[in-house]
Order: structure tokens, then C-alpha cells, then sequence
């Protein structure tokens, strides 16, 4: 792209993802080098957020003639808005680039899953090729792809699977608050027998069973069942074939982002496992199973994984350091990416185990989206 600054459209910003992905901009100094227009879905003409600088009032969200004078347009608003937005603003002749935290356009042809760390390569190709659509990637993949890509791009993967420990964040604001409503209404129901040593403990666990069993409709409006004290093993729509929509991402998005498939003349690598929806605020873990195509040393394994960029970590598999290191409280709000827990499984010396966590507001969402903006700007 050319020197002058270019006008970038920000949509979504105010969310949850949106939220994040300022604070890096912000972080990084991306604002410098655009020129950003600040758009709302619900409070247009209201004031553009102080950071912005830009004198500018909100714009209409669904205005495509404002839309129109973006060069580039970021939107972490959501998949009803791409769909009712994206395809209008398209036929009115809009060529700028797009990017877009929401699953929508992901899988479309002419779309490219950015994780730059990951697939710089398909990102140029694409580019080269006139690419304008830029979708973030499903968060669990991403941060997944961020700690073990190493072994996919060295071609050592025969399958993987993928059990996942989703946390609350991963469904937005309202999840994360309903997720603490109930642990604090769980709380409140033993209150009085956790104040007396003396108390039975089987008391105290037929009480939290009772209050989970009895919950009101409005304190689990979000999740539909009791998140706080059990876990969820079902996430994103029912496909309908025994499949979860987040399960069937693992396997189409790790492809795509890799650039192989079908729709790159190449095999798919099979990726496959449960998506389970865990009481942890933010952060999304995955134990993962690997079948390599040959025996390679762990030793090795770990230095292709720690070589690989320079946010994956590989933690020592020991129980201090994965105590210490490997869990969702450790890594929240960090853009590390720790791989630990690998080791040989009891399978055969091609079966290997790790256990991996991301951020999945930073590296899952917003992360990839103002790298992006940066691969455009100096392109
Ligand atoms: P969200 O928090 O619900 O925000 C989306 C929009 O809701 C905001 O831009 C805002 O739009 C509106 N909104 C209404 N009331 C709000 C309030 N009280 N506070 C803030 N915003 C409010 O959604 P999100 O979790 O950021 O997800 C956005 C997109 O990113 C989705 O497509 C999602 O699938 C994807 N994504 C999410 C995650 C994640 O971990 N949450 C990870 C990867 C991708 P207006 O300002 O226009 O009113």
C-alpha cells in the first residue's frame, strides 16, 4: 500500500474482543500510522472513543456509504453483522480490504484465515493474488496452531486430536458474568457449614448438588445448564451428525490455515476430539494427542515447538513448572503460548501427548486481526 494513511473503519471495538484488540493497538502504536473511523451498531453520532483522536463522530455501523471511505475496515462485531453488511458493501463496488474476527466468511473461497506466524506464507500468496478478506480463526485453533504448528509445518503430523477446555470468555461478557453469578450463589448455599469445621462435607455436597439442580432459568440464561461446579461437553451449534460446530472447525480451519485440503489440491490432515466448555474465566486449554509419521525424540520435538515463534513456551514436564506455568491463570493476558505435558504416550513411540494453553482474546482473536492491519500497511 501506498505512504499516505490509510482510513481504517473500526467496528466492534466496544465488545469483548473489540476491547482487547484496542488495548493493542493502542499497545503497539498502531493508531499512528491510520487514519481510524470509529463506527457503532448502536450509537451512532456519539463520541468516538478519546484514543482515537480522530475528531470524528461514531458512524453508522450500517451505513455503506461510510463504510465506503474505509481503505481497510476491522470488525470484531459479530457473524449477524458480516452477513448482513459485508455481501451489501461488496456489490456497492467497495474493493478495501476486510477483516473480521467473526466465523462467517471463514471458509469462503476467496477468504484467508490469518495467523501470520503460522502461514505468512499463504497470507503473500494470497495477497499477491489481489486477496481483500481477512478472517481471524476459530480461537481454539489459533492458539493451538500458535504451540504445536511447528510439527504440522514440518509435514511430521499424520492426525491429531484435540480435547479442549474451553473457558466462560469464550461466549462473550455476559457468559463470563453468569459463570461468576453462579459460583457466588453456589457459594452463598454452604456458606454457613463452611464457617464450621466441624460440618459435613457430604452435607455441603448435597446442598451445591441441590442449588446446581434447582437454578433458576435467569442465572443460567447464557449457558442453558449450570456451568459453576460441572462442565459442558458441547459447544457452538449441533451439525447434526454427532458433530459440535466447534469440533468440526478444529479440523477445517487447522487445514485451511496450513494452506491443505481439497481446495489446495493437497490431503487434509485428520484433526478431530471434543470441545468441553470448563468453569475457567479466560483462556482455552487443549490436551493433545499426535500420531507422527516417524519416532521422533522428544527432545526434539520440544526444540521445534520452542524455535517455532517467538511466543510459543515449552514448559518442562514436571509438575512444579506445569503448576506453575500451565494454566489459564498463568497465561491470561499474556500473548505466551506454553506447550507442556509432552511426552510418548503408551501407544507407540509415533504417539505423543501435550497440553497447551492460549489466551484466546489475545492470540485467538484480536492478536491476528491488527497483525493483519500491519501486513496491509506494509505491503
Ligand atoms: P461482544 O462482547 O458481544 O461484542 C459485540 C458487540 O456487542 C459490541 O461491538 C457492541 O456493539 C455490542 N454491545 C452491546 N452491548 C454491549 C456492552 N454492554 N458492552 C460492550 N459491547 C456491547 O462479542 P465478542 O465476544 O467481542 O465477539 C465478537 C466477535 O468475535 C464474534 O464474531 C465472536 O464469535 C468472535 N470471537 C470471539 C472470541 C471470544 O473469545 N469472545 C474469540 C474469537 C472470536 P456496538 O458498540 O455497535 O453497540
Amino acid at each position: 500500500m501506498s505512504s499516505a494513511r490509510k482510513v481504517t473503519g473500526l467496528v466492534g471495538w466496544r465488545g469483548m474482543v473489540g476491547s482487547v484488540l484496542m488495548d493493542r493497538m493502542q499497545a503497539e502504536g498502531d493508531f499512528d500510522l491510520i487514519e481510524p473511523l470509529f463506527f457503532s451498531t448502536s450509537n451512532a453520532g456519539g463520541d468516538a472513543p478519546a484514543f482515537a483522536r480522530s475528531g470524528e463522530k461514531l458512524q453508522d455501523a450500517m451505513d455503506i456509504a461510510a463504510l465506503k471511505r474505509c481503505d481497510i475496515i476491522i470488525t470484531a462485531q459479530g457473524g449477524d453483522y458480516t452477513t448482513e453488511v459485508f455481501g451489501k458493501l461488496r456489490s456497492a463496488g467497495w474493493t478495501g480490504h476486510w477483516i473480521d474476527a467473526a466465523s462467517s466468511l471463514r471458509m469462503q473461497e476467496d477468504a484467508v484465515i490469518v495467523l501470520d506466524p503460522v502461514n505468512l506464507p499463504v497470507i503473500q500468496a494470497a495477497l499477491a493474488k489481489g486477496g481483500r478478506n481477512w478472517i481471524g480463526g476459530n480461537c481454539t485453533v489459533s492458539c493451538m496452531l500458535m504451540g504445536v504448528g511447528a510439527l504440522f509445518k514440518a509435514g511430521l503430523v499424520e492426525w491429531m486430536t484435540s480435547m479442549t477446555y474451553q473457558a466462560a470468555s469464550g461466549g462473550g461478557a455476559q457468559h463470563m458474568r453468569e459463570l461468576l453469578t453462579q459460583f457466588g450463589s453456589l457459594h452463598a448455599e454452604v456458606r454457613d457449614l463452611l464457617a464450621d469445621p466441624q460440618s459435613a462435607i457430604l452435607e455441603i455436597d448435597r446442598r451445591i448438588l441441590g442449588r446446581q439442580q434447582s437454578m433458576p432459568a435467569a442465572e443460567m440464561a447464557n449457558f442453558g445448564v449450570p456451568l459453576g461446579g460441572s462442565l459442558i461437553p458441547w459447544i457452538d451449534k449441533d451439525l447434526g451428525d454427532g458433530i459440535s460446530r466447534e469440533e468440526w472447525k478444529g479440523g477445517a480451519e487447522t487445514n485451511k490455515i496450513l494452506g491443505q485440503g481439497p481446495a489446495f489440491g493437497t490431503a487434509s490432515i485428520p484433526v478431530d476430539g471434543f470441545c468441553v466448555r470448563v468453569g475457567a474465566m479466560r483462556c482455552h486449554s487443549q490436551a493433545l494427542t499426535f500420531k507422527l509419521k516417524k519416532d521422533v525424540p522428544t527432545a526434539d520435538i520440544e526444540a521445534m515447538i520452542a524455535a517455532d515463534n517467538a511466543w510459543a513456551k515449552v514448559v518442562p514436564n514436571n509438575r512444579e513448572a506445569t503448576m506453575q506455568g500451565l494454566t489459564p491463570v498463568a497465561v491470561t493476558g499474556t500473548l505466551d503460548i506454553p506447550v507442556g505435558r509432552i511426552r510418548k504416550l503408551a501407544m507407540g513411540p509415533e504417539y505423543v501427548g501435550a497440553f497447551t494453553i492460549g489466551d484466546q482474546l489475545l492470540w485467538g482473536a484480536a492478536e491476528p486481526l491488527r497483525r493483519m492491519l500491519r501486513i496491509l500497511l506494509d505491503h
